[in-house]
């Protein structure tokens, strides 16, 4: 026991020597930690200065901007703060930002609108935009908006100057409506401050038209479009139309504009909305705690071949109806729990389910802050905790979060300390997204599963994109695997840090490792 005791304070000591040196250095150097996270990220290779357009597939950082970086002090993060940090983003190698809704909202999510061609006065101005776009372009990255158009905020002019606009009726439908003075109804299916547009009305659509046209023509590289399951709520048919005119109108404006839909659905029926057109649906049915990574990750019989076979059905789901379309792979979002707590702080789990995500068809989704393994679960502020790039809560640029929030208390480091770390969480993710840009086999590639005698939680997949093929191999379990599998391994996302090795045409994995290989 005295011995133990003796042991624990000895290595409590290393781990607090070796810890510490890079604060201490940090103190002598008299380094803002802006400037400490600046110098690690110059340190680190620079991503491949290639053309994303030519590989086809992109990888996206979800920024939500009220907790990711203050650049004025009031604690709320802004448009300014995102161009301040985005070598941080650029230097894991994203090539594009989703920002969730910047326009003048009663909300801090902002998800219910009161203008539609302006910016919140929290997150800046139309100035600071074009500003944000202009430093966007110049380093090859695009930028998203978040498209709110199921509804606005129950304040917006248009509901009195325009009630036609609205689903209001002199009886109540399905879900959630409210009554009105004069003794009618609105529909609000989230919340009585946000009624339902009527997205069939033709005057309706020539505004939003003006819209699309107001972002696109400042710069916006496409949209994200929430709750489109919503847009009628129930009626696929209808969406799907609706869908149709949205992308037939933003392309008409902007022929390259990217759109990716929100269809909260995680069973098959989410990919019947590729029949629209529109490019990309997240692929809910892989996400969050109940999904197919999750799955594979922590019940023991759920298997690869499974999860394989899935992401091959979601793909030739998505080109059946659009040979252009793809799937939009993501593993969390703002509305769920972060990856962290559902994974048990395992930072192998953790790194491996984002191996999973980021080696997925399409174009990949990574929210802020999950490259650190940030916590955050239960009621939505949790979720949306300011970003940690620092331990001192208080520091410059670090925003004070939603109010409401509950305490979230963190289980890894954070970023300024994350970052040339080859071990941490946000080196593996860096590692995964700098893949997709070294083969654009991932994102745009096609996908066929290969037998390896791998075992329920080790297998492979071959990835085929003009005339080349790469094999991806897994193995998602803690044990080692043997794949029969010939071919030269050409690079490695482990998340132990062990390496595999060959015998013959053997492939022998360590636990939660994922290999790119060229075929033999
Ligand atoms: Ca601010």
């Amino acid at each position: 026991m005295k011995r133990f005791a003796l042991l624990f304070i000895v290595l409590l000591f290393v781990v607090a020597a070796c810890s510490s040196s890079d604060i201490n250095d940090l103190a002598a150097e008299g380094l803002a930690w802006t400037e400490l996270l600046e110098r690690r990220l110059a340190a680190l290779d620079a991503p491949a200065d290639d053309a994303a357009g030519a590989r086809g597939g992109r990888t996206w950082y979800q920024v939500f901007v009220y907790s990711f970086f203050d650049s004025d002090g009031d604690g709320i993060g802004d448009l300014n703060g995102v161009a301040q940090r985005l070598d941080y983003i650029q230097g894991m190698g994203f090539d594009g930002i989703w920002l969730s809704p910047i326009h003048p909202s009663s909300t801090y999510h902002k998800y219910n609108v009161l203008d539609y061609y302006d910016i919140d006065p929290e997150y800046g101005t139309l100035d600071d935009f074009d500003a944000l776009i202009e430093a966007c372009q110049a380093r090859g990255m695009k930028v998203l908006l978040d498209l709110v158009v199921n509804h606005s905020d129950l304040n917006h002019p248009w509901f009195t100057e325009h009630p036609e606009y609205y689903n209001i009726a002199s009886e109540a439908g399905h879900g959630q409506w409210r009554a009105l003075p004069d003794g009618r109804f609105y529909e609000c299916q989230f919340w009585d401050q946000m009624p339902d547009f009527d997205l069939e009305n033709a005057a309706l659509r020539a505004e939003l038209e003006q819209v699309f046209a107001f972002w696109l023509g400042r710069g916006a590289d496409g949209f994200r479009l929430d709750a489109t399951g919503e847009y009628v709520s129930g009626n696929t048919a209808k969406n799907i139309e609706i869908l149709a005119w949205l992308n037939d109108s933003v392309k008409a404006i902007k022929p390259d504009a990217y759109l990716v839909g929100e269809f909260w659905e995680i069973t098959n029926k989410v990919y019947e909305y590729y029949e629209s057109g529109i490019d990309s649906f997240f692929s809910f049915p892989f996400a969050a705690s109940d999904g197919y990574i999750a799955t594979l990750l922590l019940r023991d019989n759920a298997t690869i071949d499974e999860y394989l076979e899935r992401t091959a059905y979601a793909l030739e789901s998505a080109t059946r109806f659009n040979p252009a379309a793809t799937n939009a792979p993501f593993f969390t979002n703002h509305d769920q729990a972060r990856a962290a707590g559902f994974l048990r702080r395992d930072s192998n789990l953790i790194k491996t389910a984002w191996g999973l995500s980021l080696t997925q068809p399409g174009n990949a989704f990574v929210y802020y802050g999950e490259e650190l393994g940030m916590s955050g679960s239960g009621i939505d502020e949790n979720k949306r905790a300011p970003m940690f790039w620092t331990g001192e809560e208080s520091a410059p640029g670090m925003t004070s979060g939603p109010p409401g929030m509950g305490e979230v208390t963190h289980g890894f480091p954070p970023a300024v300390e994350q970052v040339g770390d080859s071990g941490s969480i946000f080196s593996y993710v860096r590692e995964a997204v700098l893949l997709r840009r070294k083969y654009p086999h991932i994102g745009s590639g096609a996908f066929e599963a290969i037998d390896t005698d791998g075992g329920a939680k080790s297998g492979a997949v071959l990835r085929s994109w003009q005339g080349s093929s790469i094999i991806v191999a897994y193995n998602v379990s803690s044990e080692e695997a043997r794949l029969t599998l010939p071919g030269s391994i050409q690079d490695v996302l482990s998340a132990t840090g062990d390496m595999p090795s060959q015998q013959g045409g053997t492939l022998i994995m360590p636990g939660y490792c994922i290999i790119i290989m060229a075929e033999a």
